[in-house]
């Protein structure tokens, strides 16, 4: 028997990726050693220029997480009591807890279903509708869910029409573009995490805010070192948010290699497609699916956009049963995110009510990310899909 099928096929194998940097990363962590240098050493400005740089930005503030470069993004921009920021319920619990944290209300708008990405044309109605004195529409903040950019063409028309702030949740997406523009330069400012299942990964917490604006990158600079611009003199309240110098460095290590990464994650994705296809498994585009369908649905690309394919994700009927089936086989996947933002119990309070958001509703009901990382082997994604065939078999 073949000993790499019989073994389990996790969701992400980071230690594949060490493997080939590891002399590299090392070296990096024995250079901070060496240098005593801890706290904003020289490995964090360089990083920032680097991640500018690869971003098409001329400012990137490192912080200490993906949750806080939103939060520095919002309130370095002036987001604050009084202020409305409209998102996705689709998304990652930072993408709404970062607005409170600013005192601003989150105001959600349901996704499109082809992409799962904040739908314009949802968040232009509430633009219409909404002229409560008592809060100021102040930003629009897409998320580019799994690695693809939302509509930014018609995010930014609706910034410009209404006067808006655009700050993109570029979380999952260092390295993806917009008809060619990087995730991170086609807003005011964006916030990426580093988080280690990112698709640009640190080896503990860690992020960055991208700008083009000197103003924003001044005051995200004051806001994550205590509002202090000289020592042990606070212009404002700001918070402990540094991005680490060790962090920093083997950020700077494994930038270098992220294009490289990015592309084999395209790939990776590109074949799942083509053993999907041949398998009968895959329903037409946009094909609803019915409780006894046995047909999945593949991620969908813009063809505007570059995905990264943080994640690979299917809609799948019987989707949790597929998955424990999945996991009886040592084949691991991952459900981003079963429960809407505006169903957590830790945001009643905004008043919103199961129903609200019907399209995110049914997408948290069916997606499913299966296994992807660069290092996937295409023995084993054959090994994912014929699994699933098995299944619906
Ligand atoms: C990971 C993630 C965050 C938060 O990043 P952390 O580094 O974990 O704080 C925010 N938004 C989205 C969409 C994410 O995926």
């Amino acid at each position: 028997m073949d000993q790499s099928t019989s073994r389990p096929i996790v969701m992400l194998d980071l230690s594949r990726q060490f493997a080939g940097i590891r002399e590299e990363v090392l070296a990096a962590i024995a250079a901070v050693c060496d240098s005593q240098q801890l706290i904003l050493g020289p490995e964090v400005a360089r990083f920032e220029a680097a991640a500018a740089r690869a971003c098409g930005t001329t400012h990137a503030i490192g912080c200490a997480s993906g949750t806080d470069a939103l939060w520095l993004a919002m309130a370095a921009a002036g987001i604050g009591p009084g202020d409305a920021v409209i998102t996705s319920p689709f998304s990652f619990f930072a993408s709404v807890s970062s607005i409170l944290r600013c005192g601003a209300q989150p105001l959600l708008a349901d996704i499109d279903p082809a992409t799962y990405n904040l739908s314009p044309t949802a968040v232009e109605s509430i633009l219409q509708q909404r002229s409560e004195p008592s809060v100021r529409i102040r930003a629009i903040l897409p998320v580019h869910l799994y690695g693809q950019c939302a509509d930014m063409d018609a995010f930014a028309e609706l910034q410009h029409t209404h006067d808006l702030l655009l700050i993109e949740d570029a979380a999952q997406a260092f390295g993806a573009s917009w008809r060619g523009t990087p995730a991170g330069a086609l807003g005011d400012a964006a916030a990426f995490s580093f988080y280690p299942t990112k698709n640009l990964s640190a080896m503990g917490d860690a992020g960055l805010v991208t700008t083009s604006s000197a103003d924003l990158d001044d005051h995200c600079r004051s806001l994550r070192a205590h509002g202090m611009r000289r020592r042990y003199f606070h212009d404002e309240v700001g918070w402990n948010s540094r991005l680490d110098t060790m962090q920093a460095a083997i950020l700077e290590v494994k930038l270098r290699h992220l294009p490289r990464w990015n592309r084999q994650r395209r790939a990776v994705a590109a074949l799942y497609n083509q053993i999907f296809d041949a398998s009968g498994l895959v329903a037409a585009p946009h094909e609803s699916l019915s409780r006894n369908s046995q047909k999945i649905v593949l991620p969908f690309t813009d063809p505007r956009a570059t995905h990264v394919f943080h994640q690979y994700v299917i809609r799948a009927p019987r989707r949790d049963q597929l998955r424990q089936h999945l996991a009886h086989r040592g084949i691991g996947s991952e459900i981003y995110y079963p429960l809407p933002l505006h169903q957590q119990a830790a945001l009643a309070h905004l008043g919103y009510r199961a129903g609200d958001f019907p399209i995110s509703e049914a997408a948290a009901a069916e997606v499913l990310a299966l296994p992807i990382y660069p290092e996937l082997r295409p023995d084993e994604q054959e090994t994912v899909v014929d699994a699933i065939r098995a299944f619906y078999a």
